[in-house]
């Protein structure tokens, strides 16, 4: 198995680059991570950044975090600060390599003026409904604007006056000037500019027209002399213009655009414009809820971001389309904690048992260890009294043969405490078992076996009168499908049971556990404090497999 510190894997890109260096293209790669701020980074993100400063920091060279700020109607400063904070919390540093696509507007605005000037670019008056009618379609090729041979000096005109702001949203727009019969659509005259009367979170008012993405992505590379521009594999289709456009501007370099498949996953949707409207819509708690695919939302949820590594070099890197499946994705985080996370005992539907020949007011502190996988990790005590809360699960009045657990005359464990054995159930007035009535044995004291006799469960639990109450978020599969995302709205596939909440009985020491760091509940999970305030856990992932049954 791997583990989040071992060499990566070699892959295509990897190939690519090491066969530039060898070949004396390049002395080291510079690459790029270009997020939109347009919301939180997810898992897929993830992936990205592993690829760009993972290949970077491997092969000696650097990744610039960049914003791709093109669009001021979606964007915005919590984006920005969310993003910058989260691909540290990843572990990626861009050092002073920090870049927006804004930086560059006016040098953008330049460039489209020499493409107009040489006849490679012009004004278009159509309306976006009819600029996407003449388009055309994958079988007809598209119909050239009625105002596609305006003269130079009436597109510059035209243009300056798109940036003096004389004309409202949507009236013209600035598009290249390539082959409406082009087999790409992306090459049928793309739009370049467009307008949008809207404070932009970095350059205010200072503009009203915007270069789209296809203008501002190849040329923001090429100033920063990226060597190989890595992206997934929706912009193949953009790769064409990418070129044309850089053939035809004054550029400095001229970048390689190469692709890699996205990251899909079942039970996730990994799209912002969907994940927006999941917090929009409050169908969650925020972009950081723990049930989102964000890396805020999985930090919160206690996910360690070493074990987010691990599973991205897992995936691999290839050029075909895949979903992974989520369990790989909780395995990589389960085997990380299993390592790393101190053990502890709670209870999440508690059952009261009272251990009858257990003096009345003795305390017994016991001892606990904190990590049988970890002997650094020291121990702890643990108070045993009389009256004890156990899983409700973990009794049976009538147990099938093959159930272990407490029953009526059968003895169990007690973790670290005893042997003690069901002797009596008490009900309520609905015939509810409320309590169970035992007995230990006091010289299995540590949990021993005073004389060779074997128990077949240990069980964990939580002196009542040392339990804290905590509030408990059990997280559940996100949607009802495994792939939500080819619902034709993955809006009504969310589980209403994605979240529950329960009252929990915590061994007193997890009172001071660390807000965003996991430790185990013994035999139930991992499970990591929350920032709210209060004694609040959210459950970070189960021990075992639980997509494999729902
Ligand atoms: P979304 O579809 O969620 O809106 P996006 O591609 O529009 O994602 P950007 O902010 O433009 O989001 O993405 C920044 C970079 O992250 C891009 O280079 C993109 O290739 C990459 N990326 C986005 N989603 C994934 C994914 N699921 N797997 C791998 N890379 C991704
Ligand atoms: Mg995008």
């Amino acid at each position: 198995m791997s583990d989040a510190s071992a060499p990566a894997v070699s892959n295509f890109l990897r190939e690519i680059v090491a066969r530039d260096i060898a070949e004396g293209k390049h002395k080291v790669p510079v690459t790029r991570f270009p997020p939109e701020p347009n919301g939180y980074l997810h898992i897929g993100h993830a992936k990205a950044m592993c690829i760009n400063f993972g290949i970077a920091q491997d092969f000696g060279g650097h990744c610039n975090l960049r914003f791709d700020d093109t669009n001021p109607a979606k964007e915005e400063q919590e984006f920005i600060d969310s993003i910058q904070a989260d691909v540290r919390w990843l572990g990626f540093d861009w050092g002073k390599n920090l870049f927006f696509a804004s930086d560059y507007f006016e040098t953008l605005y330049q460039w489209a003026e020499h493409l107009i000037r040489n006849g490679n670019a012009y004004v278009d008056d159509q309306s976006a409904e009819e600029t996407r009618i003449n388009r055309g379609t994958l079988t007809e090729p598209g119909k050239p604007s009625p105002f596609r041979e305006r003269t130079v000096e009436e597109n510059l005109d035209l243009f300056r006056r798109m940036r003096a702001g004389e004309f409202p949203n949507g009236a013209r727009v600035l598009r290249a000037k390539i082959d409406m019969a082009a087999g790409n659509i992306n090459l049928r005259d793309p739009v370049l500019y467009r307008i949008i009367h809207t404070h932009h979170p970095r350059t205010g008012t200072t503009w009203c027209i915007y270069p789209n993405y296809d203008f501002a992505h190849g040329q923001s590379d090429a100033l920063e002399h990226i060597t190989h521009s890595l992206c997934s594999l929706e912009y193949e289709d953009h790769k064409p213009l990418y070129d044309w456009l850089l053939a035809h501007l004054p550029v400095p370099s001229h970048p390689r655009q190469y692709e890699f498949a996205r990251l899909n996953m079942t039970y996730t949707l990994l799209s912002k414009r969907h994940l927006t409207r999941l917090v929009q819509g409050k169908h969650v708690r925020g972009w950081d809820d723990p049930r989102m695919p964000t890396l805020a939302g999985l930090r919160r949820r206690g996910v360690p971001p070493a074990a987010l590594v691990d599973f991205v070099k897992r995936v691999g890197v290839a050029r075909a389309n895949s979903v992974v499946d989520i369990a790989m994705f909780d395995a990589c985080v389960r085997e990380l904690l299993n390592k790393t996370a101190s053990r502890y005992m709670g209870v999440l539907r508690p059952l009261k048992v009272v251990i009858e020949n257990y003096p009345e007011g003795q305390v017994e502190e016991l001892d606990a260890v904190n990590n049988p996988e970890d002997p650094s990790a020291g121990g702890r005590k643990v108070p045993f009294s009389r009256e004890l809360y156990v899983e409700q699960d973990d009794f049976m009045e009538n147990p099938p043969k093959k159930f272990f657990r407490l029953s009526p005359g059968k003895e169990v464990r007690l973790r670290y405490a005893y042997f003690v054995t069901c002797k009596e159930v008490v009900k309520n007035d609905q015939g509810e078992v409320v309590e169970l009535r035992c007995t230990y044995d006091p010289a299995s004291r540590g949990g021993n076996s005073p004389d060779g006799r074997k128990v077949q469960a240990t069980l964990h639990w939580v002196s009542v009168a040392h339990a804290k109450t905590a509030e408990v978020r059990l997280y559940n599969p996100m949607f009802n499908r495994p792939d939500p995302a080819s619902a034709e709205d993955p809006l009504t596939e969310l589980n209403p049971a994605s979240l529950e909440v329960i009252e929990a009985k915590l061994e007193p020491a997890l009172e001071s556990a660390e807000v965003g760091k996991a430790v185990q509940f013994e035999r139930l999970g991992y499970f990591t404090r929350d920032p709210d305030a209060g004694l609040v856990f959210n459950r970070t992932v189960g021990l075992r497999d639980t997509y494999a049954k729902a």
